[in-house]
């Protein structure tokens, strides 16, 4: 007899299939014979979007009908990943829709990984804004996420055969984008360089007029955000670039066809690309276009929206907030005043406090070279309207700190917006926003105490922390499907809209036959990860050995060269002493290098070289693999968490403002080596410290070596283990082609090593022994990852969402 639920879910699964083959049909004009299976990849998304669309339309029509106050996040990056088979967990539609494809012959796995990644990120700070809009729609928040439609993301990695970084373009819209909605009517002008003229009016009064600019136009890709099972579905929207029509008027008509087409590619490339991170610092003309290009767009769109409702400016706070993702955005804080001023006829003192109620920042970096300035030149002659704005919030508020502090030039002085040729966007962002908020508890600290110690002095209540989270729907219950049924079974599903639910599981740590089944998972996600090591890199993993990861950008102070340097000393070991009694270990390492960074790039070419070593000694393999996933991505991610052992997440103390994938390792019942830094230590509270291996100097004692004169030679010369490893280094064995390759990596340790990598290296080595220990007792071990999963509730992105709505927006 067939019951209630299965005939509808064959409703479902015949009406999936219908629209699958019309999509086929209708809107790619073939037959289901010569369909490729892109094609029904394509009908596939369609056919969800389809579904997404009049939930979208409904979400729209409410907030406007409910006149609801509104957040806005600003970002220049969304790192999205793909969208189907979130939209499919979504829906709750993921398993009549392999269903239908199954009848209509493909398999629904093969087709997802189909979908290129929506790449419009560089990492964490990327990532950090698409978990943030899947908790808003989530949660049933109006919030909106506005960005760049880039042409270009992130660049993809290969690896040549020296094993060197190798950037390749991303094509991602090549094939055509099935989830994105063009809306050629929700186009704007954005206008650059000119020069201001000022005018008076019959009364008097004076106006600033923007003229002899140069336009483009921004017009508005819009894409869904689907919340979990909720009905409600949120909007990301893009904006890519297009020539005006004056543009190739003028052109054509002083008949100079090639030039006016020229002139129009030159303008479209403002979305060309996404920028990785220049690590010269140097202020990139292209780069502040990009900036200025979404936020006008944008705060035109914001405000046209609010007009629709309204006469007067008056309650634009109480019904728009917007939060600045880093201060990549934070040009709208000109840009807003002057709208206000200049097209709309207000007051600076009003449009001062409008802008400063309506705008939150977030600050994600303590790194002096990642705070970002820019040349008042530059800026001034792209945009001189808002330079002139800039100088002049500039000198009130150099007279407040004045008023505060008498006398206090240096103060005054190190507070600046505008100090010589130099504006600097954290103090513009500080000065013209309500909240600054940092995103992990020991990062606020840092901020309060160092970097923005002057402005914490002056308006301690404008600070405030909000810890970073990930969304739980993409990083366990998507990539981690068999791990979230045994939750599921154990404790229901509530988790994945109340992560704390987690806590359930806690006493089921100690229950052997739970234990049993999650190892056994467990292996399976294992074996998986080990077979795709495998077809990446050739590297045979034994499915059984300890899953040691690594997986972030490569940065310096992420410290990637003291996990490879302790690589070496296993290897050594290994190969010298026979029936050493380790684990087997796969170190595994994947992230992507800025173009620019040049030894970051390198760290990559020494990874690759100590692989190759290590896998092709007999000695050494049968317990260590090392092995280097190129393209590390979103989608590759979802992959590699779930199979996972160990999290590595030993950055130098201080450095690491929250980190977002030492939650997604947590969650997923990894456990953690860390450094104190960053939320690694709010996990610690959380975990309990027998749960988790924290070793090394902390922020402080870092600051306190550093003061006092910090000598790497000296941990050379006191340390054994630590000489072995870089004399091993520096002997040329890794590039016998090239025998100083590596050379400058050693020297820099030795020489200067910022990152006090040799300062911790022994206790590095140390607690990775502990490591190796702990592991020897595979029962205990899971109960401890059962308990880092159960306390983990804590770093859902619902939770960071719900005390920015709270705190900062007051929703
Ligand atoms: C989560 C995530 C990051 C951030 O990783 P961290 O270890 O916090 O630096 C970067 N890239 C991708 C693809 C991610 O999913």
């Amino acid at each position: 007899m067939q019951t209630l639920e299965s005939g509808r879910r064959s409703t479902r699964v015949e009406a999936l299939k219908r629209d699958i083959e019309s999509h086929v049909r209708y809107t790619l004009a073939r037959d289901n014979a010569s369909a490729t299976e892109r094609d029904v990849y394509m009908a596939t998304a369609w056919t969800l979007r389809d579904r997404l669309a009049d939930r979208w339309a409904a979400t729209n029509a409410r907030y406007e009908h409910r006149d609801v106050k509104r957040v806005y996040y600003l970002s220049l990056e969304f790192l999205i990943g793909r969208a189907l088979g979130n939209a499919l967990i979504n829906l709750g539609l993921d398993g009549a829709t392999a269903e239908a494809l199954e009848e209509l012959g493909y398999n629904l796995e093969e087709l997802m990984d189909r979908e290129p990644d929506a790449g419009l990120g560089n990492g964490g700070l990327g990532r950090l804004a698409a978990c943030y809009l899947d908790s808003m729609a989530t949660l049933e928040l109006p919030g909106m996420g506005y960005g760049i439609r880039y042409e270009h993301g992130i660049f993809r990695q290969a690896l040549d055969d020296q094993g060197r970084q190798v950037e390749k373009p991303d094509n991602w819209l090549m094939d055509g984008n099935p989830w994105e909605i063009a809306r050629p009517d929700r186009t704007y002008k954005v206008k650059f360089w000119g020069r201001v003229q000022a005018h008076h009016d019959e009364e008097g009064r004076v106006h600033f007029d923007w003229v002899d600019t140069s336009d483009v136009l921004a017009m508005a890709y819009d894409t869904p955000v689907p919340g979990y099972c909720n009905n409600t579905v949120n909007t990301l929207r893009l904006w890519a670039a297009k020539a005006t029509e004056e543009f190739d008027l003028e052109g054509f008509i002083r008949g100079n066809y090639i030039a006016a087409v020229e002139a129009k590619t030159q303008t479209e490339t403002i979305s060309k690309v996404l920028y990785p991170p220049d690590d010269t610092g140097a202020g990139k003309e292209l780069r502040l276009k990009q900036q200025y290009f979404f936020v006008s767009a944008t705060l035109q769109d914001i405000i046209a929206r609010y007009l629709t409702e309204r006469k007067t400016f008056d309650d634009f706070p109480d019904k728009v907030q917007i939060q600045l993702n880093d201060t990549h955005p934070a040009v709208a804080i000109p840009e807003l005043m002057r709208l206000l001023m200049d097209d709309h006829g207000l007051e600076w003192d009003e449009s001062f406090d409008l802008a400063r109620r309506t705008f939150a920042y977030t600050n994600h970096t303590v790194l002096p070279e990642a705070l970002e300035q820019w040349g008042t030149d530059l800026f001034g002659r792209l945009l001189p309207r808002q330079m002139e704005i800039v100088r002049e919030i500039d000198k009130r508020f150099r007279a407040r700190v004045l008023e505060k502090f008498p006398g206090d030039a240096a103060r005054e002085e190190r507070m600046a917006i505008v100090s010589g040729n130099r504006l600097r966007m954290a103090n513009l962002a500080i000065v013209g926003s309500h909240t600054t908020n940092g995103v992990a508890a020991l990062h606020t600290e840092i901020l309060k105490d160092s970097i923005f110690k002057d402005f914490h002095e002056l308006w301690p209540d404008r600070f405030t922390s909000v810890t970073n989270g990930i969304t739980q729907r993409r990083w366990m219950l998507k990539a981690n499907p068999r791990l979230s049924s045994l939750i599921t079974e154990a404790i229901g599903d509530e988790w994945v809209t109340q992560l704390e639910r987690l806590r359930e599981l806690e006493p089921l740590a100690d229950d052997a036959a739970f234990r049993e089944r999650w190892m056994q998972i467990k292996a399976g996600n294992r074996a998986r990860l080990a077979g795709i090591v495998t077809d990446l890199t050739g590297t045979p993993v034994d499915p059984a050995s300890m899953m040691d990861v690594q997986i972030k950008r490569m940065h310096e102070y992420k410290r990637q060269l003291m996990n490879v340097l302790r690589c070496v000393d296993s290897f050594l070991m290994l190969r010298d002493t026979p029936d050493l009694d380790v684990p087997a270990r796969a170190v595994l390492f994947g992230g992507k290098a800025a173009p620019t960074y040049w030894t970051a790039k390198l760290i990559i070419q020494l990874t690759n070289a100590v692989g190759r070593l290590v896998n092709a000694e007999p000695k050494a393999s049968r317990l260590l693999r090392v092995a280097f996933l190129p393209d590390y991505r979103v989608s590759l991610a979802e992959k590699i968490f779930p199979g996972s052992d160990l999290s590595e997440q030993i950055s130098t103390a201080g450095y690491e403002a929250s980190g977002t994938g030492n939650m997604k390792f947590a969650l997923n019942g990894a456990l953690t080596i860390g450094t104190l830094d960053g939320a690694n230590v709010e996990i610690a509270e959380n975990v309990g410290d027998e749960n988790i291996f924290i070793f090394g100097l902390k922020a402080d004692e870092v600051e306190a070596r550093k003061a006092a004169g910090y000598n790497p030679r000296a941990e050379y010369e006191a340390s054994p283990r630590l000489r072995r490893v870089l004399d091993f280094i520096l002997s040329g064995v890794l590039s016998p082609e090239n025998p100083g390759l590596y050379r400058p990596l050693v020297e820099g340790l030795l020489f200067s090593d910022p990152y006090m990598v040799l300062a911790d290296f022994d206790a590095y080595v140390e607690a990775q022994e502990q490591v190796d220990f702990a592991w020897g007792d595979q029962q205990d071990w899971t109960r401890k990852a059962i308990l880092n999963v159960a306390r983990s509730g804590f770093f859902s992105s619902d939770r960071s969402v719900k005390e920015y709505a709270t705190r900062i927006w007051h929703l």
